[in-house]
């Protein structure tokens, strides 16, 4: 029989130890037949994991929750959060937290299982999954991860045996997911809704001790968090807009402390480039929409700076002073490394005040034009731009025009312009008809080829290997528009 430390697992607790007001102790409900059906090799060797011995049976019977590995001290997490503006109590409903992994690097991982039978905050939910959406997190976080943008990861999916009730049974699963760690914002408003100052001090270190070991010093070590993760936010968002993801729930609870992208729910790539788009389907008045996200950011800092208001300064009027200083920059923040970001996009390799004119230029004309916002970028990459719906238009050619000056003007070579844009611009984003197609073949036909191959296009996408061309190419032309959903 394996040995769980023959696998690997080498757990520490350290969640476990902070005030019992944080989590509950709490058993993940086995399940009737597990069986793996995707398993992360490079992700399970980098925390140390034998390949082998996850793939063996009882390696699988802790990804399933039936087997508690030595050493781990499973949890639901308490936190609260702000969604669609309103805040409420909620909580790991249908996750749990199994325990911290130490990395052969000493690196720090959660693994929870995300799908493992109700939990003390599960509300009338039944605290699992169903397959579909636990491929596709697998499949988006993972693309995420390649496209160089902080998330999540995915270790593993394993189907239960077990029936899901939505609309319709579906096939159960559990994803395990690999996070540097699950502290939202919304875990810092639930402490600071319903717990002591103390409890919130304790909180505040230990998310410095975590993540932001290079404030513990400071003079005001909670007003360097703050502004830490303010600076972490503006990065990430960034990235976000630069590659047209939307995020699809910003709400504070979806908001990490550490600035990892987290809860591929109803997340989605933009096609054609539009500020205004939306896919989720509880998303009625658009407040999570593509180019919302960046003011939403800065909306959620807010109710993130508020919970630490009390450690700030012991004057209130003063803490409210300081947070809001520390926070007004995010607009400012976001908005530099926005510009930096599409300058790349542009192989723009210095400065000049007019680079944002010409952007938008280019953005005004995509959109007017319903142009393909990762396809158009690719092209102007590749010096094709008659692969462009724009090409031709006179707007266009005059735009053209004004940025071959403006790349003519560097003094570096052209391939460096060249070599950074294709840095800069995925030849491959997981399109919603190539995610829904794999996900089709997995669910219903049990056939994970078409999923492994989508990963192995998007595993590397800055690559623009020959092999990828068919990623690339747009679903045929549809009037139901692509709908995406929550807490499936
Ligand atoms: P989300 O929209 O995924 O951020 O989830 C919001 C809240 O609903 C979280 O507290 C989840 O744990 C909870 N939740 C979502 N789905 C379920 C479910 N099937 N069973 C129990 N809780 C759930
Ligand atoms: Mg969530």
């Amino acid at each position: 029989m394996t040995k769980f430390n023959e696998t690997g697992w080498n757990f520490d607790n350290s969640y476990a130890q902070l005030p019992k007001s944080f989590f509950t102790s709490h058993s993940p409900t086995p399940v009737r037949s597990p069986k793996l059906v995707i398993l992360n090799h490079p992700l399970a060797t980098s925390l140390g994991l034998n390949v082998q011995e996850l793939q063996s049976k009882d390696g699988v019977a802790v990804l399933a929750g039936n087997r508690i590995p030595e050493g781990a001290m499973p949890l639901a997490q308490a936190y609260a959060g702000h969604q669609f503006g309103h805040f409420t109590m909620l909580g790991d409903g249908r996750a749990l937290l199994i325990g911290e992994q130490i990395t052969p690097n000493g690196d720090r991982f959660d693994i929870q299982l995300k799908g493992p039978g109700r939990t003390p905050y599960s509300r009338g939910g039944d605290g699992r999954a169903a397959l579909g959406p636990m491929l596709r997190e697998y499949i988006i976080s993972e693309a995420m991860q390649a496209l160089g943008i902080p998330t999540t990861r995915s270790l593993a999916v394993v189907t239960t045996g077990e029936a899901v009730i939505r609309e319709t049974e579906l096939p159960g699963a559990i994803l395990t997911r690999v996070a540097s760690s699950h502290l939202r914002f919304g875990t810092f408003q639930y402490i600071a809704n319903w717990g002591t100052v103390k409890e919130l001090r304790v909180l505040a270190d230990y998310a410095i001790n975590r993540h932001y070991p290079e404030v513990e010093a400071d003079e005001n070590r909670y007003l360097s968090l703050l502004k830490e993760v303010t600076k972490r936010h503006a990065k990430l968002i960034a990235k976000w807009q630069l590659v047209g993801f939307i995020h699809g729930v910003m709400n504070t609870d979806n908001m990490t402390i550490s600035g990892e992208t987290i809860d591929y729910g109803p997340c989605a790539f933009m096609d054609h480039y539009d500020p205004a788009t939306v896919f989720s389907s509880i998303d009625l008045h658009g407040r999570y929409a593509y180019g919302n996200q960046p003011k939403i950011g800065g909306w959620n800092l807010a109710r993130f700076a508020e919970t630490l208001l009390p450690l700030l300064h012991e004057n209130e009027e003063q803490a409210v002073n300081l947070a809001q200083d520390a926070i007004s920059v995010f607009p400012e923040l976001y908005h530099r490394n926005w510009l930096s970001g599409m300058r790349a996009k542009l192989g723009i390799l210095n400065e000049e005040e007019q680079d944002e004119s010409l952007m938008e230029e280019l953005l005004q004309m995509m959109q007017e034009h319903r142009a393909d916002y990762t396809n158009t970028f690719r092209a102007l990459t590749f010096d094709t731009p008659e692969d462009t719906v724009l090409f031709g238009t006179p707007e266009f050619t005059k735009w053209h025009e004004l940025w071959q000056t403006r790349l003519d003007r560097q003094q570096e070579p052209k391939e460096s312009s060249q070599q950074l844009m294709r840095n800069s611009n995925p030849a491959v984003i997981p399109r919603n008809h190539r995610v829904e197609e794999a996900l089709e073949a997995a669910v219903e036909r049990e056939d994970y080829s078409v999923m492994e191959k989508l990963l192995n296009a998007l595993s590397n996408p800055y690559v623009h290997s020959p092999e990828q061309a068919e990623y690339c190419t747009l679903p045929a032309p549809s009037n139901r528009p692509y709908r995406t959903f929550c807490g499936t």
